[in-house]
């Protein structure tokens, strides 16, 4: 049993996850199975009369429907008798949460607002984004774990928008199957022919947390998603195709490596204390230090498995060749890539991205130490779907809308390839 202020820090993140994660309802009253676990399909033919020696047969059935097929509808799923097909669409859908809209960047990535069925009578859905990264041979979708987020790094758009509730795990699955619909990611599904997908067997290969929030602040719902993404029966996605990226949560580091075993990405940004109290806040809670110790322990990291740090290049901040070194030392022993991402600047920030000679010089001096150090092309800027620039805009979006519409363009425009933001 832990004690001390790490159980502290332990119960008090259980709590906002069991305070912030109402059930949401789909607009008909009917909860939707899409994006529930194996125990909870269960339950729910239980509910509904299915007899108990049926149990693990028809959620067996109902699983390859739903992650392996995709259906959208019981209707088509022509090996449960008809009774039974007919009871479920009287209880239940696979509704997927609603696309507000999409945007495609001219370099082909894909940002989607999501609007989550609403939790009560009062509530008009909240909203998240994800973000679809496709290149030649893969396509990332970096999704989200929280509406909103806490944490307020200085650097990060996302931590100007306050956490309004964390995701249920079901929600959390339902952005991965929102983009394997949209990209025609099922078996025998038609690609899309606007924007870039690439020529490979799966549109969605590789899964980053690395949307709005912090998945060490969602432990259960982020554990319970991926235990589903990577069910060899239905998404079949491998662990070491997910990255979940922390800013630091030190005490649920060694749970997040025993229970979810994907792989790790640290969003590190600073090499002293004093500047990463100010880039990542939480920094003042634990330490460089004590981060970077939880990282050695981090279960299964080895030269196979390689934590990721991530380390935005900030203009006169972060970016000294200084920094570069004590960046080398603080990592030695560690098996480590270092993830230099340029950064994305987004309306309000002072802040200024490194200028490309710099990034250059300092990923140098990281190479020259032995490590991986690739700079990250910025995607879908013109979109505001690069890192750390994700943030609702619903409202800004709606108000484009009117503004557009009283100028007598159609409002599918609004949403138009490489639209950009104001
Ligand atoms: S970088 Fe991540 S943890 Fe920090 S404010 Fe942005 S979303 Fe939150």
């Amino acid at each position: 049993m832990t004690s001390g202020p790490v159980a502290g820090a332990i119960d008090s993140i259980e709590k906002t996850a069991e305070i912030l994660s109402p059930q949401p309802v789909f607009a008909d009253g009917k909860p939707s199975l899409a994006g529930l676990g194996r125990t909870e399909i269960s339950q729910k033919l239980a509910e509904i009369g299915v007899a108990q020696r049926e149990l693990r047969m028809r959620t067996g059935q109902l699983w390859h429907w739903i992650y392996h097929r995709g259906a959208t509808s019981f209707d088509v799923m022509l090996n449960v008798s008809k009774e039974l097909r007919s009871l479920l669409a009287q209880h239940f859908t696979l509704d997927r949460p609603e696309i507000v809209s999409e945007q495609i960047s001219v370099d082909g990535t894909r940002k989607w607002l999501i609007r989550m069925p609403p939790v009560s009578a009062h509530d008009k859905g909240a909203e998240i984004e994800t973000v679809y990264i496709p290149e030649s041979d893969r396509g990332t979708l970096c999704i989200s774990s929280q509406v909103g987020c806490t944490l307020t790094c200085s650097f990060c758009h996302t931590g100007t928008q306050r956490l309004v509730r964390n995701l249920t795990s079901a929600e959390i699955v339902a952005q991965v199957m929102i983009a394997r619909d949209r990209l025609g990611d099922w078996p025998g599904a038609a690609r899309p022919t606007d924007g870039l997908v690439p020529d490979a067997e799966r549109a969605v290969s590789n899964v980053v947390l690395m949307g709005m929030g912090e998945p060490l602040y969602n432990f259960e719902h982020v554990r319970d998603a991926m235990a589903v993404v990577t069910d060899g029966e239905g998404l079949t996605l491998s662990r070491r195709r997910i990255t979940l990226s922390t800013s630091g949560v030190v005490p649920m580091i060694q749970r997040a490596g025993d229970e979810i075993a994907s792989m790790l990405a640290i969003s590190l940004h600073a090499v002293r204390d004093e500047l990463r109290n100010e880039l990542v806040p939480l920094n003042k809670k634990y330490p460089i230090a004590e981060l970077l110790d939880a990282c050695r322990n981090y279960p299964g990291v080895s030269n196979a498995r390689r934590i990721t740090f991530e380390y935005v290049m900030l203009d006169g901040v972060n970016d000294s060749l200084k920094d570069a070194r004590e960046l080398v030392r603080l990592l030695n022993g560690i098996p480590a890539k270092i993830n230099l991402i340029p950064f994305n600047p987004w309306p309000g920030t002072t802040y200024k991205c490194s200028d490309w000679g710099r990034i250059e010089e300092f990923s140098d001096v990281v190479f020259r130490a032995g490590y991986a150090s690739p700079v990250r092309t910025p995607r879908g800027r013109d979109i505001l779907a690069a890192c750390g620039q994700l943030k609702s805009e619903t409202e800004k979006l709606r108000a484009r809308a009117r503004l557009m519409l009283e100028e007598g363009i159609g409002a599918e425009g609004v949403y138009a390839v490489g639209g950009g933001e104001d």
